[in-house]
This record gives C-alpha cells, sequence and structure tokens, in this order.
C-alpha cells in the first residue's frame, strides 16, 4: 500500500519515516529546493562553519517527544540554557520576560527601573487575572498598568508568537511555559530534518497543485509529475494549504477551520560578531526591545571569539524585512545598546516569512477556540489526512507539535490498512 506526503516539513518527514519503517510505500512531495520546512539552516556564510537558523530554534523542556528523537537519530544539543529568569517567587509568569533586558524607544532600562516595571505587571497579573482570549492591550488597560509598564509588557509580543498586541491573546504570554529550561539543536535545526529524510524518497521542487480522488485511488499532481497512491497526508502550513486545489472540494468544515486559523507574520535577523565572550556574558539570556527586533539571544560562543545573534522581527510593515541592511543595522544597533560592545559584524542573513510563499507567515495563530480547532484541522477527509503544527494536540505551534502530528497521522493511515486487512478477510 502507498502514501504520499505532501510538505517535507518536521510533520510530514515524521509521518513518512514512521510509515517507511512499518513497511508501507511513501513518496514525499515537496515544494522547496530542500527540506526542513521552517527549520531552515544556512551554513557556509559564517566564519568557523557556525550555523544560522532562519526558522525554528528552541526546543522547550517538557517537549519530550523531539527529545527522544534527537536521541535516537543521533541529533546532538547545545547545552541547556534559559531564556528568562523567573519571578522571585519562582513562578514563570507573563512579567518574567521583563526582567531580561528590556530596550525601550532605542534606550536600555536601567535594572532598577525594569525590576520595578516587571513587579508592576506581576502584582496585577495577580490583582486581575486575565483571560486566555483576552488581548494584551485589552488586559492590560483593565489592569490599570501604568503607561510605561504598559508599553514594556506589550512589547513582549514582538517574541512570541511574533505579532501585534491587538492580535495577541494572553493565552500566549501568560503563564510562560516556554523558554525557562531550552536546548538548540547543536548544529543547526534543520539537522532533525536531513536525519529524518535520510532513506525516505522525497521529491524536492515538486509544488503539489492538485489532489484529486479517482475511485479507490488518489493522484496527486505537481509541477512536475503526477503520483498515485492509496493515501495522501497533508502536512503543508495553513496557508499553502488553502491554495492546494482538491477535488472533490474539501467540506466546509475543514475550510473554515482553516480560514479561521491565521498565521503570525514576521522573520529572523541573524549576525555574526567579534568580540564572543563579552558580547554573551553582557547581553545574559536574551533582551527584548519595542523596536523592530522583539527579542536577541546567542548562540554558544565559536572559535576565534566569535558568536551567531539571532532575533526575531515581527512584520510590523514597517518595510525593516524588506531591506537586508536596515533590517542588519538594527540589530547591531540593539546588540551595541544591550550590551555597551561596539563589535564587528562578519557576516548576517534576513529570512522573511511573510513573504515564503509555501509557509505563509511564522507559526499559525490559534486563538479563540484553542482547544476545538486542532481536532478540526487534524480530523481526516477519507484518505486525504492532516498533519503539521497547526494540527498538533500538544505543544501546537512548534517542532515537537509538528512531530506529534507526524506520528499521528502515520497512525491513522496504519490504521486504515489494519481496518482494510480486516474486511478483505471476513470478505473472503
Ligand atoms: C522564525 C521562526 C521561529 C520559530 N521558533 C521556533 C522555536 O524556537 N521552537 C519551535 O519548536 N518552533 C519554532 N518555530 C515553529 C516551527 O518551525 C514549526 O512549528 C515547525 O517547523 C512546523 O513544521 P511543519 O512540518 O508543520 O511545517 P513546515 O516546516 O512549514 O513544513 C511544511 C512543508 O511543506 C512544504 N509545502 C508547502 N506547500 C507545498 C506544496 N503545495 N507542495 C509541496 N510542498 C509544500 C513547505 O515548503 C515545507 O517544507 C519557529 C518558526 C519560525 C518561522
Amino acid at each position: 500500500m502507498s502514501t504520499i506526503v505532501i510538505g517535507a516539513g518536521l510533520a510530514g518527514l515524521a509521518a513518512a519515516h514512521k510509515l517507511q519503517d512499518s513497511g508501507e510505500e511513501v513518496i514525499v512531495l515537496e515544494a522547496q529546493p530542500h527540506v526542513g520546512g521552517r527549520t531552515r539552516t544556512v551554513r557556509g556564510r559564517f566564519r568557523h562553519d557556525q550555523p544560522a537558523d532562519l526558522g525554528a530554534s528552541f526546543i522547550d523542556l517538557g517537549q519530550d517527544l523531539i527529545l527522544q528523537v534527537c536521541a535516537e537519530l543521533g541529533v546532538t544539543l547545545t547545552p541547556r540554557m534559559e531564556l528568562f529568569p523567573r519571578d522571585p517567587d519562582g513562578r514563570a509568569t507573563g512579567a518574567s520576560p521583563l526582567r531580561n533586558a528590556v530596550v525601550l524607544d532605542g534606550r536600555l532600562l536601567d535594572p532598577a527601573e525594569r525590576d520595578r516595571i516587571a513587579d508592576e505587571v506581576r502584582a496585577a497579573l495577580d490583582a486581575a487575572p486575565p483571560l486566555p482570549t483576552e488581548t494584551l492591550p485589552a488586559w492590560a488597560a483593565r489592569a490599570g498598568l501604568s503607561p510605561v509598564a504598559r508599553r514594556v509588557f506589550l512589547a513582549q509580543t514582538g517574541t512570541n508568537p511574533v505579532e501585534e498586541p491587538w492580535a495577541t491573546q494572553m493565552a500566549h504570554v501568560h503563564p510562560l511555559h516556554i523558554g525557562m529550561a531550552c536546548w538548540m539543536i547543536a548544529d543547526g535545526s534543520d539537522s532533525l530534518a536531513h536525519a529524518l529524510a535520510h532513506d525516505l524518497d522525497v521529491r524536492l521542487e515538486h509544488p503539489v497543485r492538485l489532489v484529486r480522488r479517482d475511485g479507490r485511488r488518489m493522484t496527486v499532481e505537481s509541477d512536475h509529475g503526477s503520483f498515485t497512491a492509496d493515501d495522501v497526508i497533508v502536512a503543508t502550513p495553513v496557508t499553502p494549504t488553502l491554495r492546494i486545489g482538491f477535488d472533490p472540494v474539501l467540506p466546509e468544515w475543514k475550510v473554515n477551520a482553516l480560514l479561521a486559523t491565521p498565521m503570525t507574520q514576521g522573520g529572523k535577523v541573524v549576525g555574526q560578531y567579534t568580540q564572543g565572550r563579552e558580547i554573551k556574558e553582557r547581553l545574559g539570556l536574551a533582551a527584548m526591545s519595542n523596536g523592530p527586533i522583539g527579542v536577541i539571544w546567542a548562540r554558544p560562543v565559536g572559535p576565534q571569539d566569535t558568536v551567531v545573534i539571532l532575533g526575531l522581527v515581527p512584520d510590523r510593515a514597517d518595510g525593516v524585512l524588506r531591506d537586508e541592511e536596515r533590517a542588519l543595522e538594527a540589530l547591531d544597533d540593539m546588540v551595541r545598546t544591550v550590551t555597551g560592545v561596539t563589535p564587528r559584524r562578519l557576516a548576517g542573513i534576513v529570512q522573511d516569512w511573510t513573504r515564503e510563499q509555501y509557509a505563509g507567515g511564522v507559526v499559525s495563530s490559534l486563538d479563540g477556540d484553542y482547544p476545538r480547532r486542532p481536532a478540526l484541522l487534524g480530523q481526516a477527509v477519507g484518505p486525504v489526512h492532516f498533519a503539521g503544527e497547526h494540527t498538533a494536540e500538544l505543544w501546537e505551534t512548534s517542532m515537537d507539535g509538528a512531530l506529534r502530528s507526524g506520528f499521528r497521522v502515520a497512525d491513522e493511515v496504519l490504521q486504515r490498512r489494519r481496518a482494510r486487512v480486516g474486511r478483505l478477510s471476513r470478505t473472503r
């Protein structure tokens, strides 16, 4: 029996890997000239082979599946790190990220002022507990935050998710469930995708345009050929999925679930600098700003005292993401402001996920009916199955969630096989 997987991101590759291990014939059709999807690593642009992750970076404590898969495939991680300090009582809340270095309107807040703001936000979170679906500005107004605390609090929507404050709900920032203990993949995030793709039949530069049902068989048409199989796994992000044609058309509930799931918009700016040890020591865990770059952090210091600094850039339609020099200068400014060091930038790269047609943005924005929507997004329509970070029941929007969805959908296909074998043996 055979399956076609559309999309060679972590979800599609995890599904194909599991199906092939179970004896299924699998072909993966990928639009891009490389595997990995939103885990993309650039190698060879920075000195000493230091990698630059243009998409996902962090694996968080509790993301046990990805930790297990990395261990099984021999994918090594960096030493464990923290991105945010905890509140003084040990809790991780919406105030915790404000205890890192904060740049407000281009000025580094002094630590006492910053801690006072974080304490004010924490007291307000306790006094006026937010509803998960309340937007950040709505809660900040209701909780009566002072003007400066409000501005600092709203700045964290440039970190995770990379989104505008008015489009971000409190469930994303409080309580805080990421960044307290995490790892990166030592030689770049897409190493995991490469390890999963090893031994798989992946056809690159095969953008899929149409999925058609012909009786019991499925036909998938890409720009470079037509393929048939018993089942199809659609492992593409929300927006690219809406651009694939389905015959028969997808039911209304599926289309509505996709349409109700916008993607956050933004990108990443990455620079390699001299004076690595000094920068890393002064930067601390991470630094956040209300400028063009929401947050910056450092990879481990490399040879000859070089360091790679990564920044998330929310797409505020201010043109920064589309102007490489402006984005890199903004990164230089932020490194200088936060550390007081004026290092030499050796190389830099900017990645705009908003304009990537086969990504459609950064991650799905599962606002509102959080628990229900991944179930609808992930539900199969006959022999057409759906995977991807947006369909994960746990750790949605992350690499771990993408893997989970891939394994879930592989189980679904295998279950159909068993059911079919059962039916055939009963009719004999
Ligand atoms: C800037 C950024 C930072 C992030 N940070 C983190 C982080 O720190 N930690 C974390 O866990 N996650 C992070 N993520 C999210 C993480 O990258 C994703 O959740 C995960 O990689 C999604 O995997 P996926 O397989 O669902 O989708 P994708 O990786 O998007 O894979 C889908 C694949 O489908 C292909 N495709 C699309 N359309 C077609 C078509 N018509 N035909 C054929 N192929 C098609 C695409 O090219 C792509 O390869 C980040 C993402 C971004 C962009």
